[in-house]
């Protein structure tokens, strides 16, 4: 029998809408929940944003009995938490579940915050119901994170209303980066961005919009296919993600913005639902 190591990176897409869910109707070939990335790492399940994603993550947690789990925010716009009160480990006795947050406004620590939004008359519960060991974290957005043994979470902030935090992963010689909710300025290079990247082999990105649209939207903090291409060209990065799909785009659209990123950089793949990606070990390098 031969004993094959894990993957250094095991990733699972559980939600890679933006601003709403879908809605069925030409909007689920990618799936209709909102972000949450899952990446198996050194031994830890790391889990970026609690989008509605989040929930049948939980509830295939909960069969499986693995309870511990360390969860990011990208930030707390309603798109990347709607998912939290429904996370079933939670509520699960015995489980051990970490929540970091890092760009919260007015001083507020990472716990404040999920109190703020679990509350009457928005929910009927707050966070006091959950049954599961609660470990509230606040950092600052450049602050360096080690969730594991041989884990290192480098953060940077992103340009965003009420602000955003992106997160890159690296253990055994590889790194994922998770960038979303950024909007970049037309002819400038975000360097945050750009170090939180360098030379990664898969980057999630803030692909919401294209650039023929960007002149609707700028000030929503969102950015473009385009300029991730432009980003991970620079960068040097081997596969990019398209990521937070604008919630008015259909299956058709995606497909279509897909095809269009692939003839320029054919290590695009669009986000969706279900979608797994694993990363081995990197090579020695001599
Ligand atoms: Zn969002
Ligand atoms: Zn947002």
């Amino acid at each position: 029998m031969i004993d094959e190591a894990p993957p250094a990176f095991d990733i699972r897409v559980w939600g890679a809408r933006g601003t709403l869910p879908g809605c069925g109707n030409g909007q689920v070939a990618y799936g209709t929940e909102t972000c949450c990335v899952e990446m198996r790492v050194g031994g830890r399940r790391l889990i970026f944003d609690a989008g509605t994603g989040l929930v049948p993550l939980g509830r295939s947690m909960a069969t499986l009995g693995e309870l511990e789990a360390d969860l990011f925010f990208s930030h707390v716009h309603y798109d990347h938490i709607m998912g939290l009160p429904f996370f079933l480990p939670l509520y699960r006795p015995g489980a051990r579940v970490s929540i970091s947050a890092g760009h919260m406004l007015d001083g507020r620590s990472c716990m404040e915050t999920i109190e703020d939004f679990m509350r009457a008359p928005f929910l009927p519960i707050t966070p006091k119901i959950f049954a599961a060991e609660v470990d509230y974290r606040s950092f600052s957005p450049g602050d360096v994170l080690a969730p594991g043994a041989g884990v290192t979470v480098k953060t940077g902030r992103l340009n965003h209303p009420n602000g955003a935090v992106g997160y890159r992963v690296e253990h055994a010689g590889r790194a994922v980066a998770y960038v979303t909710d950024t909007e970049h300025v037309e002819g400038r290079t975000d360097e945050t961005v750009l170090g939180l990247i360098e030379g990664a082999d898969i980057v999630f990105y803030d692909t919401s919009y294209t650039e023929a649209e960007m002149t609707k939207f700028r000030g929503y903090g969102h950015s473009t296919w385009e300029e991730g291409v432009r980003l991970c060209q620079l960068a040097g990065a081997r596969r990019l993600v398209l990521f937070h799909h604008a919630h008015m785009r259909y299956d058709a659209e995606i497909a279509r913005i897909e095809a269009e990123a692939r003839l320029v950089f054919p290590g695009t793949i669009a986000g969706r639902t279900g979608l797994s990606l694993t990363l081995n070990e990197a090579p020695a390098r001599v």
